[in-house]
């Protein structure tokens, strides 16, 4: 039947088509609902050094590569928003282009959108000096002056990140305490490397062709002032894509996807006591799994959403053979 699917891929970063390469080499009919902007967060990379086997990759190159794996295997590639979704029966209808599309197992991958300062020189400069992940272009930055924007545990992360590679790291917090936890704030505050400007806010990206500086203004007195610098790397939190999810599966209260151990998938050891749960990706309701940054708010790295798309495919794969009726 058209449109009728074994598996739907909801996303189309790493964990999407990781899971898509290995549900259509496992024979599973798969369908990627891609999203009108495919690719994820990478397609706003430029150079990805950290992807195992690519030393050296841009980060449009390597999604069209996974991209055009998936699809080598058989997943069809369908460049469309999921509008609506509907998880109270089986088989589940996922609404996409006013066209309805029924799986009997969903791989939900929508990923998380980094939180910017929504400055008008931000965006222009993403790649040239403006970053959201320190583990990702730390090394580009070597004995360069860096500054972190935000006061959370990711903050604190990225400058600690960058202290193995910057000259300098500077935070910029627009209050006067972090409410990063206290373990992470000691590391950053007794860091040699590490100075804090507090009470103060970014409010321009200075540069040319790539970063230059930023302006700043201190948020009690008003003062402004030009700081010249090399990159700016914004920490101030994520965004899970999962509005299309609310009120249809558990949420946790950022609006994760909750992975939910269900009591019938437990496994036990000799002695009868509980050691893991057989699908480890399965969301609220069974037959819908999730995994990549939609889920994962601590790693969000394009090698633990491919893992994390790996484990989700073969829950599914499982899932379908093993328990679905
Ligand atoms: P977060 O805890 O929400 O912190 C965001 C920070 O950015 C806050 O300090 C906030 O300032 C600041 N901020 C927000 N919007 C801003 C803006 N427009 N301009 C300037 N500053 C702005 O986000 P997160 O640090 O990404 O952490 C998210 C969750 O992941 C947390 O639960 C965290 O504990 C967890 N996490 C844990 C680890 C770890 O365990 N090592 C690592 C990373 C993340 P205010 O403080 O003034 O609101």
């Amino acid at each position: 039947m058209p449109n009728t699917y074994d598996i739907a891929v909801i996303g189309s970063g790493p964990a999407s088509l990781t899971a898509a390469i290995y549900t259509s080499r496992g024979a599973a009919k798969t369908v990627i609902l891609a999203g009108s902007n495919w690719g994820g967060q990478l397609m706003l990379t430029t150079e990805v050094e950290n992807f195992p086997g690519f030393d050296h990759i841009l980060g449009p190159e390597l999604m069209a590569k996974m991209k055009n794996h998936a699809v080598k295997f058989g997943s069809e590639f369908i460049g469309a928003d999921v509008e609506e979704v509907d998880f109270s029966r089986q088989p589940f209808t996922l609404k996409a282009n006013g066209k309805d599309y029924q799986t009997k197992s969903v791989i939900i991958t929508t990923g998380a959108n980094a939180r910017w300062l929504n400055l008008p020189s931000e965006r222009e400069f993403i790649g040239r000096g403006v970053s959201s992940c320190a583990p990702c272009d730390a090394p580009f930055f070597k004995e360069k002056n860096v500054i972190v924007v935000g006061g959370g545990d990711s903050a604190m992360e990225e400058a600690l990140v960058l202290t193995k590679y910057a000259a300098s790291v500077t935070i910029v917090h627009r209050r006067s305490n972090f409410r990063a936890s206290k373990i992470m704030q000691s590391k950053v505050l007794n860091h040699p490397k590490i100075k804090v400007i507090w009470d103060t806010e970014v409010t321009e990206i200075l540069g040319t062709d790539k970063v230059s500086g930023v302006k700043l203004k201190n948020v009690k007195t008003g003062e402004t002032r030009d700081m010249p610098i090399d990159g700016v790397f914004v920490a101030i939190g994520h965004d899970p894509n999962t509005k299309l999810f609310a009120g249809k599966l558990e949420l946790d209260e950022k609006g994760y996807i909750k992975i939910i151990s269900n009591s019938k998938f437990l496994i036990s050891n000799e002695k009868g006591e509980e050691v893991g749960n057989r699908f480890s990706t399965m969301t609220s309701i069974e037959g819908i799994f999730a995994a990549g940054d939609v889920h994962d708010f601590r790693y969000r790295q394009a090698i633990t959403a491919a893992g994390f798309g790996c484990q989700a495919a073969m829950d599914a794969l499982s899932w379908l053979e093993e328990v679905r009726p």
